[in-house]
């Protein structure tokens, strides 16, 4: 499920994004995120910075928190697994038509990138990924997501996706007692998405 309003954090400074990972450590101790998270979106500016209202503000904050404490409470098995897949979101291929060369398997069903171009992420992330041993996926939604895992006999799991897509898997992924590590997108919108390729590289 996309979310009904569309937001593009990628102007944000990385220093936003670091103190908003430490609210959310914070947030596992004690419950006043949102006043906190509040403080955060002013000393950012960040309705002027994104068009979007401060109560929006706050959900997209609240979202991107919990995926943070829920890396962070399954980093430790994580690191541990050696078996593992990644789930991209086709959203972020530099092209959604004929210009994208992914082999599409319909069985599945999930994109296979042919690494086409260098620019675009989900290329970069793909080569990213099959570097470091990774089954690699580029998915359409979240639905093929148990399929591949059954199959699979993963061990690990990371997923990049919008923060409304991530909650869900992660929470499908825990059904499956597998350790699951997420990525959310700073720019939404269901085409020319993006996320931080740094913070991937970091959770990889
Ligand atoms: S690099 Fe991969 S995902 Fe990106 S446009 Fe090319 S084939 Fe598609
Ligand atoms: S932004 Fe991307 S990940 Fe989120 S719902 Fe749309 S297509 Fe799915």
């Amino acid at each position: 499920m996309p979310y009904d309003f569309s937001f593009d954090l990628s102007r944000l400074p990385k220093q936003f994004f670091r103190e908003l990972s430490r609210v959310a450590e914070e947030r596992q101790l004690h419950r006043r995120f949102g006043l906190r998270a509040r403080e955060l979106a002013e000393r950012f500016r960040l309705s002027e910075a994104t068009g979007l209202d401060v109560e929006t503000l706050l959900f997209l904050m609240e979202d991107l928190a919990d995926v943070q404490i829920m890396n962070l409470n399954h980093r430790k098995k994580f690191v541990a697994s050696s078996k593992r897949a990644l789930f991209l979101p086709h959203c972020a291929r530099a092209h959604m038509d004929s210009r994208c060369k992914a082999r599409f398997d319909p069985t599945v069903p999930t994109y296979q990138c042919a690494h086409c171009t260098g620019d675009c992420l989900v290329g970069q992330a793909s080569a990213l990924g099959e570097k470091r041993g990774y089954s690699v996926y580029v998915v359409p939604g979240g639905s093929c997501i148990p399929k591949i895992i059954k199959a699979g006999g993963f061990e690990g799991v990371v997923g990049v996706a919008c923060g409304m897509e991530l909650m869900p898997a992660l929470k499908m992924v825990q059904k499956y007692n597998l350790p699951g590590q997420a990525v959310p997108l700073i720019k939404n919108g269901c085409a020319n998405t993006a996320f931080n390729m740094q913070i991937l590289e970091s959770v990889l």
